[in-house]
């Protein structure tokens, strides 16, 4: 069915990596915000009837007022907490009655397509708990010491990047936010500490973190493509 789907978009990270300013979420690249970006694809996405935003702290108001309505998608704004775990948490409890698949997409990963939106929904919508897009590890990985010293190389064949949206029925991540101690970088990691099954569906290059400044120019020449 489509319009079951609620999109939480944890947006109130500092984004220090990128430089000092205004909060990530709301720089601008090619003339939008990064959630302005992020959002205009994930309400692309046919199976999205509901998105939330946890905004950066003192910019909620500002958000709710500028953000452009898409029509059959209703769009809620809340502040967001000290971790991304905290946002993601502020968010659900905002998520109004009805929506049974829930996915959670970092405003950060701003170019993910409407295609990808699709493709983790229609994986737990299949009947998979929890779901997360991921991409093979292109470079070798170390394992090192406080001194930096290297311990180990593992195998990455065994290894995966994942990315965002993470999908997930809503009782699942509902349970996992309620038994959530430690704040963790993911909410599938949450769902995996009660034994929950997580089903990698393929990612995609584009739904790259613009964390550095680097990416920032990647994405500029991502949008210049036609
Ligand atoms: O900090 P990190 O790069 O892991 O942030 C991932 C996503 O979580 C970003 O979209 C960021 O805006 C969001 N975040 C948040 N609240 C925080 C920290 C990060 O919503 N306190």
């Amino acid at each position: 069915m489509h319009g079951d789907v609620a999109v939480l978009v944890p947006a109130a990270g500092l984004g220090l990596r990128l430089g000092p300013g205004t909060p990530k979420a709301l720089r601008q690249i090619a003339g939008a915000s990064l959630l302005e970006h992020a959002l205009s694809r994930v309400a692309a996405s046919p199976s999205v009837g509901c998105i939330v935003v946890a905004a950066p702290v003192g910019h909620a108001r500002e958000i709710d007022t500028d953000l452009p309505a898409t029509p059959g998608v209703r769009l809620l704004v809340v502040e967001g907490g000290e971790t991304r775990q905290a946002s993601v948490a502020a968010a659900l409890a905002a998520v109004p009655p009805g929506f049974a698949i829930i996915l959670v997409h970092d405003a950060a990963r701003a170019f993910a397509p409407p295609e990808l939106v699709e493709r983790v929904a229609a994986a737990v919508r299949a009947g998979h708990d929890a779901v997360i897009p991921v991409l093979p590890v292109v470079d070798t990985i170390k394992q090192v010491d406080e001194a930096g010293v290297v311990i180990g190389t593992v195998d990455r064949s065994v290894l995966r990047a994942v990315q965002t949206p993470q999908g997930f029925r809503r009782a699942v991540l509902e349970a996992a936010h309620r038994g959530a101690v430690d704040p963790l970088t993911d909410d599938a990691g949450l769902a995996e500490k009660l034994g929950v099954r997580v089903h990698c569906v393929p990612g995609d290059e584009a739904a790259m973190k613009i964390t550095r400044p680097l990416d920032v120019a990647l994405a500029e020449a991502l949008l210049s493509v036609p």
